[in-house]
């Protein structure tokens, strides 16, 4: 290990605003504390990707100058250092989820690759002509054409479970659409549209009361709840590091151990074998087994320096905090005549997405930009959500535990702005 000290938190808890220190969280974040367009950085787009504070930038240049090399390779100090350090990433995550070992714990590059490792290799084993895939009404693309793609080639058939006006899912119709033939659920925990929190672990008990497997899309619940992969009893969950405060290109499947035992690998090359002749190939245990190839070294340090930072602040208090966010932006956006919360679940998470008179999103995304206002316009890569809400497309905005009522102010008064502009 190298003389030069790791980086390590500066971020001090102290003039709470509603249970967190919100000025020196932002401080924290060098692009948050950069004017943007000639003013001040209102990022309201966490839910594509979230902000990476300082020490997580750090940690992966820490990474980069002094402990580089290639990971389970080699003897040498450098390589035994670097794969403790990848490992410790691992183990980070494993207790991020409340897994029951870092065998559980596979390494991806986001939450699409994860979900379509498990269509590839659970589903193709397990999925048969005839058979029926469970989708909920708000899955992200992510979520759905893995198993369409799936579908096609075993003969089985897509199954939605619908939801009502206000973005929640229609439990009472979740019995039925459970059929003999139903083989899996796919189930997204808090919708990066509509923000609503669905009950998965009641969904959970209620499909595997009927022997099916269920998959949980975490990608936009991460940054908003404390999961805990055992008490929901989820079969797989997944997520993506960008999302979480951490890089891009670093993601996470969960599986429980049992399942991925069975599975088959999924790509095959170096790191995922025990022997290799012409005759015959072995393959090493879990999670090695579905991680070929040399992986995101980098970026899993920095996944899990990004846990520490937000287990630092505290979960739950980040939760709280973003609730009291999403009650005065919901308050303060319901003033605004023309204006349409899309999406208005009794469980949101800090996600609000909404319609503006007859100014299309992108209009309306435009001219906030000009007014250093990030937000996201379009289908969100939920076409289908867009079709259930009719509607072609929303702006959205998405907050963070490092945003506040000064930021909510900001998109009241550019959405004023922009109706203004469209008269
Ligand atoms: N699922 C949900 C709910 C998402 O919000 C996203 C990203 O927007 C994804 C899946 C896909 O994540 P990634 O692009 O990181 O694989």
């Amino acid at each position: 290990m190298n003389a030069k000290s790791l980086p390590t938190a500066t971020h001090q808890m102290g003039h709470d605003v509603g249970g967190l220190d919100v000025a020196a969280i932002r401080q924290d974040f060098p692009l948050l504390t950069t004017p943007f367009h000639g003013k001040p950085m209102v990022y309201l787009d966490s839910a594509v990707s979230g902000q990476i504070p300082q020490i997580v930038i750090e940690r992966m240049d820490h990474y980069q100058r002094f402990e580089h090399t290639n990971v389970h390779r080699g003897v040498s100090t450098l390589s035994q250092e670097a794969t403790d350090r990848f490992e410790e990433a691992r183990e980070k995550v494993r207790g991020f989820l409340n897994a029951a070992s870092t065998k559980e714990i596979i390494w991806t590059r986001g939450t699409t690759e994860a979900i379509n490792l498990v269509a590839q290799t659970w589903g193709r084993t397990n999925i048969h002509p005839g058979d029926e895939i469970l989708l909920s009404a708000m899955e992200h693309h992510a979520n759905i054409v893995p198993w369409q793609m799936l579908a096609a080639e075993k003969g089985a058939t897509i199954r939605v479970l619908p939801m009502n006006d206000a973005g929640e899912l229609l439990l009472e119709d979740l019995d039925a659409l459970l059929t003999p033939r139903t083989k899996f659920l796919g189930l997204i925990q808090v919708s990066n549209v509509l923000g609503t929190i669905n009950p998965v672990k009641e969904i959970i008990a209620k499909a595997h009361a009927k022997g099916v497997c269920v998959l949980v899309d975490g990608a936009q619940s991460v940054p908003h709840l404390a999961v805990d992969v055992q008490d929901l009893d989820a079969d797989f969950f997944v997520f993506s590091g960008h999302k979480l405060s951490g890089p891009t290109g670093i993601g996470v499947l969960y599986g429980k151990k049992a399942l991925l035992e069975k599975m088959p690998p999924w790509q095959g090359g170096g790191s995922m074998i025990l022997a290799v002749s012409w005759e015959k190939t072995t393959y090493i245990g879990l999670p090695g087994k579905f991680e070929a190839g040399t992986p995101a070294i980098t970026q899993a340090i920095g996944l899990g320096a990004a846990i520490d930072y937000l287990q630092g602040i505290g979960l739950e208090r980040i939760a709280a905090y973003e609730q009291q966010l999403l009650t005065y932006a919901t308050a303060q956006l319901s003033k605004i005549e023309g204006l349409r919360i899309i999406g208005t679940a009794h469980e949101k998470a800090s996600v609000i997405s909404f319609v503006l008179d007859s100014i299309h999103p992108h209009d309306v995304g435009s001219i906030l930009d000009h007014e250093g206002i990030v937000v996201r316009a379009g289908h969100h890569c939920a076409q289908p959500v867009m079709q259930r809400m009719g509607v072609p497309a929303t702006t959205r905005a998405s907050f963070a535990y490092y945003n506040t009522k000064e930021d909510v102010d900001a998109l009241v008064a550019g959405i004023l702005k922009v109706k203004e502009i469209f008269g």
